[in-house]
């Protein structure tokens, strides 16, 4: 079986879709490289042993099993986007009677764009995050941000998809003001979420040296998002 078909499996999760009991796929791979990234073991394909996933069709079976606890399943990464054969797997998902809440970087607008072709295919709700202003995100790998995230975020609006956006606090400053004023011709009025960074697992070590980022930091960035009209939750 091709690696990147492989997830992660949480059974049950309380948090990951607003309001719902729900399934959560973590897909490997990711076409970003957060230096804070937590799930790195999911990002970079290769750092984690193929007996730690399972495959798809394996966890639709169990989905279907679950089908009385249920309520939603999450497809969450490493980044969804990547995995080919996504279309097909939220119209099965969908086909159980499950709604999809898709979490997303936003780096693949041309995947989001073919999965609104449809409402088999177009998710219930979609996460987008947004991580420092587009033009920083040369750091992070990415290749030509601020068109992509621009069309991401204009696709999920016109889609009329429920959606949220969500932001990491970083500690220092690292995530500034100037961040939040770049990128809030992106976000709409659907709520924007700040959650607070914690070292201890991090992409790049460097990042574990660094201090959790406290209330204070994503208190300051929420009212510069609330200054700047946005909707801010959480
Ligand atoms: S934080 Fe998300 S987008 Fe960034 S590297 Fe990790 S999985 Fe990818």
């Amino acid at each position: 079986m091709d690696v990147k078909n492989l997830v992660v499996f949480r059974k049950t999760s309380l948090v990951d879709y607003p309001g719902k009991v729900a399934a959560v796929l973590f897909f490997r791979g990711c076409n970003l490289r957060c230096p804070w990234c937590q799930n790195h073991e999911l990002a970079l394909a290769s750092n984690a042993p193929d007996q730690a996933f399972t495959s798809p069709d394996e966890v639709l079976r169990h989905i279907e099993k679950r089908r009385a606890v249920l309520g939603g399943v999450v497809l969450s990464g490493g980044e969804p986007t990547l995995y080919h054969e996504l279309p097909a797997l939220i119209t099965r998902i969908k086909a159980l009677g499950f709604p999809v809440k898709l979490d997303t970087n936003g780096m693949a607008p041309h995947v989001l764009e073919t999965l609104f072709w449809q409402k088999e295919t177009t998710p219930d709700y979609i996460a987008l995050d947004l991580k420092l202003a587009p033009v920083r995100y040369a750091m992070l790998g990415a290749k030509n941000p601020t068109a992509r995230l621009k069309e991401s975020a204009a696709l999920i609006h016109a889609a009329g998809v429920d959606h949220e956006f969500r932001s990491l606090a970083l500690p220092r400053g690292f995530f500034t003001d100037n961040d939040i004023e770049a990128l809030a011709p992106l976000v709409d009025d659907a709520p924007w979420f700040f959650r607070l960074f914690q070292p201890g697992n991090c992409l790049d070590p460097m990042w574990n040296e660094f201090p959790a980022a406290q209330e204070e930091d994503s208190a300051r960035l929420a009212k510069k998002a609330k200054q700047l009209g946005k909707r801010v939750s959480g």
